[in-house]
């Protein structure tokens, strides 16, 4: 949404880099949907995030937009087509949970490794928090609460 910052831009490196060796490719539609419906049917990711929208809108982008993004105020996605993966998702799933004037902060990032450890597994999260230590991203990790 908003221009694309040097931060940003090492953030989504560091994703890049690790992609294909986590989660998963979401092949179809209704993947992706299901994929949404069951980060928000989980308990613990229900408990951790009391932000978490019980609705989360889907909208698809064609494939030539430029980025999949969310708007927290309206708890929608929009997904960019040939981007559907479970790491995409659960970014896009992280704006929602930790909206707030720094869009991809620590904080940001720490929820994102939350979610990645809680619905892609425990290498998965590995995989991307030393891809976040290599572009020296800052990161919060959960549980800072309890
Ligand atoms: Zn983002």
């Amino acid at each position: 949404m908003a221009d694309i910052s040097a931060r940003d831009a090492l953030l989504y490196a560091a994703e890049d880099r690790v992609e294909a060796c986590i989660g998963r490719r979401l092949k179809r539609w209704v993947q992706v949907e299901a994929f949404v419906q069951m980060v928000i049917d989980d308990e613990a990711t229900r408990d951790q995030f009391t932000t978490l929208p019980s609705k989360i809108a889907l909208v698809r982008r064609s494939r030539s937009a430029t980025c999949s993004f969310a708007l927290p105020g309206t708890a929608m996605i929009a997904l960019r087509d040939g981007s559907w993966t479970s790491l995409v998702v659960l970014h896009e799933i992280a704006h929602l949970v930790s909206p707030g004037s720094d869009p991809h902060g620590r904080t940001f990032a720490g929820t994102e490794l939350w979610l990645v450890r809680q619905h892609c597994g425990f290498t998965a999260y590995l995989e991307l928090r030393d891809s976040f230590d290599q572009s020296r991203i800052d990161y919060r990790e959960y549980p800072w609460q309890r």
